[in-house]
């Protein structure tokens, strides 16, 4: 008996001490304690419950077993009887026990003994047990806040790496990128997609970053994480997808998402990871965005330079902090010379392309140092520092030889040039505007002297540009008040004298500068983009006298002097039929005086107006005819109907040969092409009598009657019905 019971003891702590979990060490020590003493079963209660049985089949009588193990000999067990029983506590709380039962016969005390024994070794196990257990879910628990520590570690220098990148300014897809892929490799390889929403009503999403291999995350997780405006966790066929919402200064504008193949029990760790990565994500995306608009703000989108609100910011900045030993700051005004001819002939694209190409070469004329920006239109500056006058001016030399070569622009050579202003500040206090102000000031000069030139500023020219200025307004001002009034010279048939037309002349008797020529005022028109709005008013002004005229003198015509500006104008051609609509003039009893240069130098759109014009009916007239190009190729491919022979050479007729020659070679010309001729500026009865003699059809001149004033007009024109011989008419002049 001490033999097989030593080796089965052994065998029993063995087993009992070697089991890993409470369950095994139980369920070994009953089968085998209820085996050595050759018992029917065995149990171990704890707690008053049941924790391991054996022998006792499908149902294990708890309560006797309960009251065994509280000190019972006896227990009943239906359909066998009743056994003895020993009840072995375990040591630890009272009631514990390892219970064995027999039927045969009551426990003797060795037995009874070993038994007790075997209670204590297992209740020892399963307490070492138990402590282990402990110390494995501590050490556990302790590795996982390392490994967590490790990650979360990893987290933070992931996430700082990105916020460098933000505030370093890196291209945002780098940024983009960096999040991406620190979050996959934070998520232990997971795949990490970016979604991004493209704007506009549909809110199509796109990816904006990827890492990764594997399946891309459907659009439905991204725009639910962007409804909802959290993170969501969802299962997928490999195992988990989540989705954190990413937003654009506070807006939703799209999804982090990562497919997980399987989280381990992580998944909340993951999802605030995930989470933090988003918020990175929304900050340089808001970031990106801020630059951007800044960015905007202050650069030419065209050509990338500095805009006029920031070049004036940089020259303020130069401006005071500027020693007063130093050299002078020099600010170039730079306009584009024959910019508008190429941007009207080869389109906008073509014409930023060309803004774009200045602003590169203009970079390529100064220093690194120096400022270069895009004023508006054709208009650019530059800022030089620290450069005596004279280097100032040489840059503005080379500015302009650069500017002269020729760009290639939507693949043809592309012919500009520039002329360039000068502006020089000496004194520490001076305004920057000022500055840019005076370099403008002498731009203007510059080009009004002929174009390709560089100008420095002098004060007189101030003088001029302040008389510019508020010529400009008295212009608005004197259209606005109606101080414009037109006066009427005839048009005289050479033959008889009859006056068979009128031509209209705008006067303008200024309030301030009193009587100004329109001479001197149409360019300044013209040139402040007035002389549409002016040359309308004339048209509908004289249509409307004309048609009074008509009612008496039922063929007077009208002859209208109309600028090269109004003609390229887009609506010239509807203007024209719309003032004598207006005015019930019949279209074939107008006729439109142009000048050689403007038909020379607006040559495709004035053109087509003109073709226009001339189908309805309107007639067309040169003036000033031989003072111009003198080419004589467009009459045959215009539809003129009238020349009007320059005084020039009406004055001279009564005197030289040769200019009396050169008037007769175009009245033949013109009677060859079919066209009527106008001798200009008759003074005197000797050129009267010259060109009659020379067959000229018609004449004006202050010897056949000076411009008048419309009230006068209706008398002279019943003088002219008469036999009154040419030459009678009244000579005084209201002008
Ligand atoms: P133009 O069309 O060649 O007009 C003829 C000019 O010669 C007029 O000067 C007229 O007063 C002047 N004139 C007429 N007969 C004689 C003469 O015998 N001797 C001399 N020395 N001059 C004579 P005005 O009115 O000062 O106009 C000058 C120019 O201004 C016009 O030349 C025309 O080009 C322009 N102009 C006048 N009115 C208008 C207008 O309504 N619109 C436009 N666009 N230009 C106008
Ligand atoms: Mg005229
Ligand atoms: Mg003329």
């Amino acid at each position: 008996m001490p033999n097989w019971s030593t080796h089965l003891l052994t065998e029993y702590f063995t087993a009992v001490n070697a089991a890993e979990h409470e369950e095994t060490a139980i369920a070994s020590a009953v089968e085998r304690a209820t085996e050595m003493v050759e018992a029917e079963a065995g149990a171990v209660v704890r707690d008053g419950r049941v924790i391991g049985a054996y022998g006792f089949g499908s149902v294990v009588p708890e309560i006797a077993l309960g009251e065994a193990a509280a000190g019972q000999p006896m227990i009943e067990i239906p359909y066998v009887g009743e056994l003895h029983v020993a009840s072995n506590p375990l040591g630890g709380e009272t009631g514990d026990a390892l219970i064995v039962a027999r039927q045969a016969e009551p426990f003797d005390p060795e037995e009874r003994q070993m038994l007790q024994g075997m209670g204590q070794v297992l209740g020892l196990a399963l307490r070492s047990i138990r402590v282990l257990a402990a110390e494995r879910h501590l050490r556990a628990e302790k590795e996982r806040q390392a490994t967590s520590a490790q990650t979360r570690q990893r987290l933070v220098e992931s996430l700082l790496t990105i916020q460098r990148a933000i505030s370093a300014r890196r291209p945002l897809p780098e940024i983009l990128d960096a999040v991406t892929c620190g979050a996959a490799d934070l998520l232990g390889g997971a795949k990490v997609t970016l979604m991004l929403a493209e704007g506009g009503p549909d809110q199509r999403l796109t990816a904006a970053s990827t890492c990764g291999d594997g399946d891309s995350p459907p659009d439905s997780l991204a725009q639910a994480a962007m409804a909802g405006g959290a993170v969501l966790v969802r299962p997928s066929e490999q195992g988990w997808m989540i989705a954190a919402p990413v937003r654009v200064t506070g807006e939703m504008a799209g999804s982090l998402c990562a497919l997980l193949a399987s989280t381990g029990g992580q998944q909340t760790e993951q999802r605030d990871q995930l989470s933090a990565f988003a918020q990175q994500v929304s900050l340089a995306l808001t970031d990106a965005r801020t630059v951007e608009a800044v960015r905007e703000a202050h650069h030419d989108p065209i050509t990338g330079l500095p805009n006029r609100a920031l070049f004036l910011k940089i020259l303020n900045r130069v401006l005071a902090s500027r020693g007063t030993m130093a050299d002078p700051t020099s600010v170039l005004f730079i306009d584009l010379d024959r910019f508008k001819a190429v941007n009207d002939s080869l389109g906008h694209d073509a014409g930023d392309q060309l803004l774009a190409l200045v602003a590169r070469r203009l970079r390529g004329c100064v220093r690194a140092s120096d400022t270069t920006a895009r004023l508006g239109g054709d208009e650019f500056a530059a800022l030089l520092h620290d450069l005596p006058v004279e280097a100032a001016q040489f840059v503005g030399e080379r500015i302009v030889a650069a500017i002269k070569e020729p760009f290639r622009v939507a693949g043809r050579e592309v012919f500009v040039g520039a002329s360039v202003g000068v502006a020089v500040s000496r004194e520490a206090r001076q305004n920057s505007e000022e500055l840019l102000h005076n370099a403008d000031v002498a731009m203007y000069r510059a080009k009004k002297d002929g174009l390709g030139r560089v100008l420095v500023y002098e004060p007189y020219m101030h003088a001029e540009a302040l008389d510019r200025l508020s010529l400009r307004g008295d212009l608005q001002r004197a259209l606005r008040e109606g101080e414009f009034r037109l006066q009427y010279q005839p048009l005289i048939r050479l033959a008889d004298g009859r006056a068979t037309g009128v031509e209209a002349l705008i006067r303008w008797h200024s309030p301030t500068r009193g009587f100004v020529s329109p001479v001197d005022f149409i360019p300044k028109a013209e040139e402040f983009g007035l002389i549409a709005d002016i040359g309308q008013w004339v048209l509908e002004t004289g249509a409307l006298q004309v048609t009074k005229w008509r009612r008496d003198f039922p063929d007077l015509t009208l002859n209208v002097n109309v600028s090269g500006h109004q003609l390229v104008h887009p609506r010239f051609a509807d203007n024209v039929m719309r003032a004598l609509a207006i005015a019930g003039l019949p279209s074939s009893a107008v006729t439109l005086e142009l000048t050689e240069s403007v038909l020379v130098s607006e040559p495709d759109l004035g053109r087509s107006a003109l073709g226009v014009l001339r189908k309805l009916g309107v007639q067309l007239s040169i003036d000033d005819f031989g003072t111009g190009y003198s080419s004589l190729a467009y009459l045959r491919e215009l539809p003129v109907d009238e020349l009007k022979v320059d005084r020039a050479f009406i004055a001279r007729a009564e005197l030289t040969g040769e200019d009396l020659a050169l008037v007769r070679t175009i009245v033949e010309l013109a009677q060859i092409l079919g066209l009527r001729v106008v001798a200009e500026g008759i003074e005197n009865a000797a050129q009267l009598a010259a060109l009659r003699k020379l067959g000229c059809g018609l004449g004006q001149g202050y010897h056949l009657c000076r411009p008048i004033d419309p009230e006068h007009v209706a008398v002279r024109l019943a003088a002219t019905q008469g036999e009154s011989p040419v030459g009678v008419l009244d000579h005084r002049s209201t002008a």
